[in-house]
């Protein structure tokens, strides 16, 4: 009798990371997004205009820090990534680690973070915190994929047989 083994399915996600400019790290973030099992969908080297850099960093505009946020996001090139993977938000945020990095050598000794960044402006990595801002992130760095335009002469998805 043939055992049956019972899989579930959760459909892989995407998620805007970000390689800060200026990071002397970059390769081995990109080993790191490798060996994490990440997806590479996208990815593009962009020197963001200061008008980008605020506009991604919006919802930081009222904050103590954000010119200096702007003035370090547009010093040099961003490495732009569209990560895919099952959960990939929460597990792209869980390999960079908290903001701050003496925050995350404390709790996240093996975080990106921990190991790359310099201080919690220059923290060498930006992820989207939810699913929402993934998608509206994405279409701002990499633009709109288009309309899937149905095709009308393929067959129908169920077949008449049974
Ligand atoms: N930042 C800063 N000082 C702070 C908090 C944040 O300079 O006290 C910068 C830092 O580069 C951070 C970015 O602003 O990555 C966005 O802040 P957020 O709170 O969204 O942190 P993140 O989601 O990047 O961990």
């Amino acid at each position: 009798e043939a055992e049956k083994e019972i899989s579930f399915f959760f459909p892989p996600e995407d998620t805007l990371a970000v390689i800060k400019p200026d990071t002397q790290h970059k390769e081995e973030i990109l080993e790191e997004i490798q060996a994490k099992g990440f997806t590479i969908s996208q990815l593009k080297d962009t020197i963001l205009s200061r008008e980008m850099a605020e506009e991604f960093y919006k919802e930081h505009r009222e904050k103590p820090f954000f010119s200096q946020l702007v003035d370090y996001m547009c010093r040099g090139p961003c490495t732009m990534l569209v990560l895919t993977k099952e959960n990939a938000v929460q597990e792209w945020r869980a390999a960079m680690g908290p903001t701050d990095p003496d925050q995350a050598r404390l709790t996240a000794p093996e975080s990106l973070r921990a190991r790359f960044a310099k201080d919690v402006l220059e923290n060498a990595v930006h992820g989207s915190s939810n699913t929402e801002h993934a998608d509206q992130k994405i279409k701002f760095i990499f633009g709109d994929i288009g309309e899937i335009i149905p095709d009308t002469a393929s067959p129908p998805l169920e077949t008449e047989e049974s």
